[in-house]
């Protein structure tokens, strides 16, 4: 194979969540380019001989600039070597995907997008949540908790709310939330490290979330809706 970058989602954690196209693109690599969100246990599907680097970190923590990511792999790439870039979840939701596949065909890179199973579909599912179901919920919004939204039209629409990055601002969302009409009462959680050994998970009436979730510290999905009733039906096939 010329050389090459693919974009792959690992999934929201357990390694069993990456898809099959994931497992074969990652085990192509000559080089893996690991987001710090992603579980290490993913990387069993890498070649033994692969290079492993480990770039991105989170919260507060020194990042890898992204222009040197993105430099790093088109070099890569050019000089023909396969590339693996695995991100959390999808790599096109909320996590800079976009921009790296921006940046890698301004460069001239072939590039192939894995997608994954992003955090807002597997930590809902990993309590048994259904994120739209008939009668309760026909839409779902995916939302960062980090700008500020239109928390009003959010309000208006009556779709189940799934907020990433929101949980240092749990407070203030909710405050948003309660200003802008919701139902104090409306079924609401936390889910966090989701699909791994060491989820945790809050589920509360939304006014007593904040409080109820104080113990938390992420990576972590905050579901609102009345589809969060289906909340407790814990996933058979967790991480072993
Ligand atoms: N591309 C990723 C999202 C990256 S943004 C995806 O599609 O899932 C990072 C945010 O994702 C975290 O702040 C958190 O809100 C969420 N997240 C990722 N993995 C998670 C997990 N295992 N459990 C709970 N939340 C998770």
């Amino acid at each position: 194979v010329s050389g090459r970058v693919y974009l792959i989602g690992a999934g929201p954690g357990d390694p069993e969540l990456m898809t099959l196209k994931a497992v074969r693109a990652l085990g192509a690599a000559d080089v893996v380019l690991v987001d710090d969100l992603v579980e290490r246990g993913c990387l069993a599907y890498a070649r033994p001989d692969a290079r492993i680097v480990e770039v991105g970190k989170r919260g507060g923590c020194k990042s890898t600039p992204q222009i040197f990511i993105d430099r790093m792999m088109a070099r890569l790439a050019a000089s023909g070597h396969v590339v693996a870039r695995l991100k959390g979840g999808d790599p096109l939701v909320f996590g800079r995907g976009g921009e790296e596949l921006e940046a890698l065909r301004a460069a001239g890179v072939e590039v192939e997008v894995v997608p994954g199973i992003t955090a807002g579909i597997g930590a809902p599912a990993a309590l048994g949540i259904p994120v739209t179901h008939r009668g309760l919920a026909r839409a779902v919004t995916f939302v960062t908790g980090h700008a500020e939204a239109d928390w009003r039209a959010l309000v208006r629409s009556r779709a189940t709310l799934v907020i990433y990055m929101g949980l240092r601002r749990l407070p203030l969302i909710v405050a948003a939330l309660l200003r802008d009409g919701m139902d104090p009462r409306m079924p609401a959680c936390v889910i966090e490290k989701a699909t791994l050994k060491a989820q945790r998970e809050v589920v509360a009436p939304l006014e007593r979330l904040p409080l109820a979730a104080a113990e938390l510290a992420g990576p972590a999905i905050i579901v609102v809706g009345e589809v969060v009733r289906f909340a407790g039906i814990r996933e058979a096939l967790k991480a072993a």
